[in-house]
């Protein structure tokens, strides 16, 4: 990504793809990174990041117990995902990182909770890929490496 900042995310400003981006993605398709939107957006604040569809099922590490949200929002939200959202709401006011299952009682730190699909994540710094094809892992490993903190990619589209 290129060092200075420019009008190339939604929402502010980011950092427009480098001379080496191809080698950060598995694949480079077309019209990429000639995108408007098509740069790294950064997030330094307390964030949820979510991937905005498909929730799946959200599972407990310690029971196991796993619970389905059917994705529509507009049906009854089961207790397990409720717990986990108002943790999550919780943490972003500045509260703890963490949500009791709902069936063992247990505590599990947010990031702990295992999800059928894409996970979610928390954190207090984030880099959102506009438009971006999938990241290699090795360059997730990488970043990781370089901030010396565990990091979570969360796929999606919005
Ligand atoms: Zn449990």
């Amino acid at each position: 990504m290129r060092a200075e900042r420019s009008d190339c995310v939604l929402g502010g400003s980011g950092h427009a793809p480098g001379p080496r981006f191809g080698t950060t993605v598995a694949e480079q398709g077309p019209g990429v990174p000639d995108l408007w939107a098509d740069g790294m957006g950064v997030i330094v604040r307390r964030t949820v990041f979510y991937p905005g569809q498909d929730d799946g099922g959200l599972q407990c590490p310690h029971c196991g117990r796993l619970e389905q949200r059917d994705g529509s929002y507009t049906g009854p939200v089961p207790s397990q995902w409720r717990r986990f959202h108002s943790a999550a709401k919780g943490w972003m006011d500045g509260g703890p990182a963490e949500a009791t299952c709902a069936y063992c009682g247990l505590p599990v730190a947010l990031n702990e909770w295992q999800w059928e699909s894409e996970p979610w994540a928390v954190g207090a710094l984030g880099f959102t890929f506009w438009n971006c094809p999938p990241l290699l892992p090795a360059f997730v490993a990488e970043v990781g490496g370089r901030l010396g903190h565990p990091v979570r990619l969360v796929s999606g589209k919005f």
